[in-house]
């Protein structure tokens, strides 16, 4: 079974997250997205409902689970027997951030890191700029799928 976790503040899930999760379905037989509770950080959005975004986003998708985790990502793998962690790379900021700790992870577990490049159409979107247009009272609807907007 190859399973691998997708790890994330999902605060609020993007249309860039949704196009690299359907992306590597093909990949794996079971992803897990999974949402970090970091106790210092102050979210948007509570956690249950960056959860129930991601999974009205996936319903009826059966390779797909959403869960929470604190804690080290890798100590999660472990405990999902999931052997690879899924990212995504939007541009070269990305890439110099997830290697530092695709290197470290991979210095404390044997868990590979895999990336998958993000489509051009979505290189722009964040989470943290959808947070900040909607702040301002902007339009986020073409940066967000559906169920974040209900
Ligand atoms: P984190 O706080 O761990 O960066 P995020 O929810 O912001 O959590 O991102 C989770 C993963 O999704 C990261 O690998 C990030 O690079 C990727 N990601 C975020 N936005 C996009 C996007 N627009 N296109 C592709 N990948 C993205």
């Amino acid at each position: 079974m190859k399973r691998a976790v997708f790890p994330g503040s999902f605060d609020p899930i993007t249309l860039g997250h949704l196009d690299i999760i359907k992306r590597s379905l093909s990949l794996f037989d079971e992803i897990i997205i999974a949402i970090g509770i970091n106790a210092d950080k102050k979210y948007m959005f509570p956690i249950e409902q960056r959860k129930r975004h991601i999974e009205e986003s996936f319903e009826g998708e059966s390779k797909i689970i959403v869960k929470t985790y604190s804690g080290l990502t890798v100590d999660f793998c472990k405990a999902e027997n999931a052997d690879f962690i899924l990212r995504g790379l939007r541009n070269s900021s990305d890439f110099n951030y997830e290697q530092s700790i695709a290197q470290t992870n991979a210095s404390m577990s044997a868990i590979e890191s895999v990336f998958i490049m993000c489509s051009p159409q979505f290189s722009n979107i964040s989470s943290s700029i959808v947070r900040d247009v909607i702040r301002n009272g902007g339009d986020y609807t073409k940066m967000v799928p559906r169920s974040v907007l209900l």
